[in-house]
């Protein structure tokens, strides 16, 4: 169980949480899902579960030691391939396997700047999942995705992740996960 309890976030004179506290409970569930309007702190508030950005007060306890991360945008080594990218953090047949599983078995030795954003974001989320941490941070993972690559890429997803903890603006794509939904904002 991840307790985020009692944060303050500022940037400046911006108050992105102000005495926010929420749990995060996994079990039955493998995925939690994020959901707020833009500009309400879902990416920050990951930031801060991963441990790339500090609360200005309160604290976050019950994270695992290494989390993966899927970032907004891809942010792949773009001169090397799209196997190379994957398999830099696990061994070559399981990062070969997740590609395929990702429907981009054409594009294993196709060098990442050649992808087009879509393909790249997939390469980004087979890389942590060919990780195998213990907690997958995604967010926002499926921009830009038609339906039909979304609903192929969520199963992938269910098929290597422990568990995880997604930012989305889609409710379907909360429920394709059976995700509890946390809201944060206004909303
Ligand atoms: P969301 O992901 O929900 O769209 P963010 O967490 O990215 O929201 O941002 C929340 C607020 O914090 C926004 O007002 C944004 O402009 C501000 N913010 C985020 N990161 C920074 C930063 N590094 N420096 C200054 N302001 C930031
Ligand atoms: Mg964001």
């Amino acid at each position: 169980m991840i307790r985020v309890e009692q944060i303050d976030k500022f940037y400046g004179d911006t108050k992105v949480f102000d005495n926010f506290s929420c749990t995060i409970t996994f079990g039955e569930h493998d995925m939690v899902a994020i959901m707020g309007p833009s500009g309400s702190g879902k990416t920050t508030l990951l930031r801060m579960i991963a441990g790339l950005e500090k609360p200005d007060r309160g604290q976050i306890t019950g994270v695992p030691d290494k989390v993966g991360m899927v970032f907004q945008e891809p942010r792949l080594f773009l001169h090397m391939s799209a196997l190379e990218n994957v398999s830099c953090v696990s061994n070559e047949k399981i990062a070969e396997q997740i590609l395929i599983d990702l429907q981009l078995g054409d594009a294993l030795d196709k060098k990442a700047d050649v992808l087009s954003g879509g393909m790249q974001q997939r390469v980004a989320i087979a890389r942590a999942l060919a990780c195998k941490r213990e907690l997958i941070l995604f967010d926002e993972p499926f921009k830009g995705l038609n339906e039909e690559l979304k609903y192929d890429t969520i199963q992938c997803v269910k098929k290597y992740m422990k568990t995880g903890i997604i930012i989305t603006h889609d409710a379907d794509e909360a429920a394709a996960f059976s995700a509890p939904v946390i809201l944060i904002g206004d909303s």
